[in-house]
């Protein structure tokens, strides 16, 4: 079977870096407490306190979905509500596991320009809440970086916050894509969450390098109470979480996690300016490491003949192209020149 071309269809179909494999390596030299009271569980929550400058709660759990869903159920009773853009992973590709872990709460999709919360919207859906006749809302939600790649500055993300706190409702960062956000930011990890008013971040550590790891970081250790037990209940207690731990502490060392995910921020923008300087559509800012092109129907299919995979995000004709820590210039020279070669044909067909 011919292997399929996958650069491009997402950052999860990206490899373990190398950082991570040795690390992997290393704490395969022999026994080690289990269930998280080994020394690489305990270097990383200390690295990641490090990191924030603040001495906050850290659990690791294996992947995205299962952070935020248990960040959400941590800050939700079952009558509460999330407001979340209408992008939102949370409320499009978690198969309902928020809704499912929170025992009933309910998410509330919002419209919002670059995959942003925008809060005329929020407030205009917060005004559609009727006191005891609807959920209570509790949370609003938002990813850094966005489902579409933008980047919210520090000011953007302490106006949610000041919105969300004088409604005592509290914000969660889906940070799937921190690592990127920050590589763009260039900005000091707490300028972005805890100083910004964010009460739980999502940090992911897949999509920049691992092959599986997230953190849930409280960075208000009164939110995090018995979190423990919501994790090993939700069957997220990894046993053997060293190496879930040792990789993810390699990333944190040394910046690797800010190289990766630079790596994969600037081949976004070599791949965004190759399809413009081809006279493709770029929809939305490249601000992280995916890029988004309004593509004709015979074009895209012509380029998945061409063997290459990829998916159509937003209807009728936005396409998303991810690029991972390990997406290579080849990769890209191929992808641009398969799709001008799509593109004659698709105009030669007309
Ligand atoms: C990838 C991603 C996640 C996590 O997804 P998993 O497949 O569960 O690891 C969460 N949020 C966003 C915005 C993502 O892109």
């Amino acid at each position: 079977m011919i292997e399929r071309r996958q650069e491009f269809a997402s950052d999860n179909t990206g490899g373990l870096c190398p950082e991570a494999g040795a690390a992997l390596q290393d704490a395969n030299a022999g026994a080690a407490a289990a269930y998280g009271d080994d020394q690489w569980t305990q270097r990383l929550c200390d690295r990641v306190r490090e990191l924030f400058e603040i001495d906050c709660d850290v659990f690791v759990v294996s992947n995205g979905t299962a952070a935020n869903a248990l960040a959400l159920a941590q800050l939700c009773q079952p009558f509460h509500s999330v407001i979340c853009h209408e992008y939102a992973h949370i409320d499009n590709d978690e198969c309902g596991a928020c809704e499912f872990y929170t025992g009933g709460s309910k998410l509330i999709p919002t419209p919002g320009t670059k995959g942003k919360i925008d809060l005329r919207e929020v407030e205009a859906a917060l005004t559609r809440q009727h006191e005891l006749h609807s959920h209570k809302p509790r949370v609003i939600s938002l990813a850094q970086a966005t489902e579409v790649g933008t980047v919210y500055v520090p000011d953007e993300v302490r106006e949610i916050s000041a919105f969300a706190n004088k409604r005592g409702m509290f914000l969660h960062m889906d940070g799937a894509r921190f690592a990127n956000a920050i590589a763009t930011l260039r900005c000091a990890p707490k300028e972005i969450t805890w100083r910004a008013g964010v009460e739980v971040l999502c940090f992911g550590g897949t999509k920049n390098g691992l092959a599986a790891g997230e953190l849930v970081v409280f960075f208000n250790k009164e939110r995090s109470a018995d979190f423990g037990y919501r994790v090993k209940q939700g069957g997220h207690l990894a046993s053997k979480m060293r190496f879930l731990a040792a990789p993810c502490l390699a990333l944190l060392a040394d910046e690797v996690w800010l190289k990766n995910a630079r790596q994969a921020n600037e081949a976004a923008l070599k791949l965004a300016n190759g399809l413009r300087s081809c006279g493709a559509e770029i929809v939305f800012p490249v601000e992280s490491n995916a890029v988004f092109s309004r593509l004709d129907a015979m074009v895209a299919q012509n380029i998945r003949e061409r063997g290459w995979d990829f998916y159509k995000f937003i209807e009728p004709d936005i396409y998303r192209l991810m690029c991972a820590w390990s997406a290579t210039e080849d990769a890209i020279s191929a992808f641009l020149s398969d799709f001008k070669a799509a593109r004659s044909c698709a105009s030669a067909a007309r």
